[in-house]
């Protein structure tokens, strides 16, 4: 099991990605990459839940390397590295708080999207939003995620193979 945590402010102007999707809204998430919080709260379940640190260790901010990335790539490498331990991704469920833009006509995309990116059905995936009520912080995105991973028992003999 593994937890992601991340907030990200809102600018004017900036393109907003959520989940992997490109969001109409008139404000983007500021950041080194993309901004996409929930795919970086994301990123920190999966790597949490193998105990594989976290996405700072690969993805640190400040290089030029990663400078406006897709954090989708970043989701990729980071199931990459579960996969390899010998785990993979059962469900996810998410929160987003934030005040705008609502959840409702995006759920869809942004679970489908999700699913996409980990290779698992849509039902397996939840997000759920709240408003950033009594927070005094309309400016900010903030998105926890919970990941279930599951032993692949073709990954897990690899592993043993390799520590023994
Ligand atoms: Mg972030």
């Amino acid at each position: 099991m593994g937890l992601g945590w991340d907030s990200h402010t809102f600018v004017p102007g900036r393109p907003l990605w959520l989940g992997g999707v490109r969001v109409k809204h008139p404000a983007g998430l500021a950041g080194h990459s993309d901004g996409d919080v929930l795919l970086h709260a994301l990123c920190d379940a999966l790597l949490g839940a193998a105990a594989l640190g976290d996405i700072g260790v690969y993805f640190p901010s400040g290089g030029r390397r990663w400078k406006d990335a897709r954090s989708a790539q970043f989701v990729r490498h980071a199931l990459g590295l579960v996969r390899a331990a010998g785990w993979r991704p059962s469900n996810v469920d998410a929160v987003l708080i934030l005040n705008e833009p609502r959840l409702g006509p995006i759920r869809e995309r942004l679970r489908r999207r999700l699913a996409t990116l980990l290779g698992i059905p849509v039902a397996a995936i939840s997000i759920k939003a709240k408003t950033a009520e009594g927070l005094g912080t309309p400016d900010t995105a903030i998105a926890q995620v919970v990941v279930l991973l599951a032993a692949d028992e073709r990954g897990q003999r690899r592993t043993l193979k390799r520590q023994t």
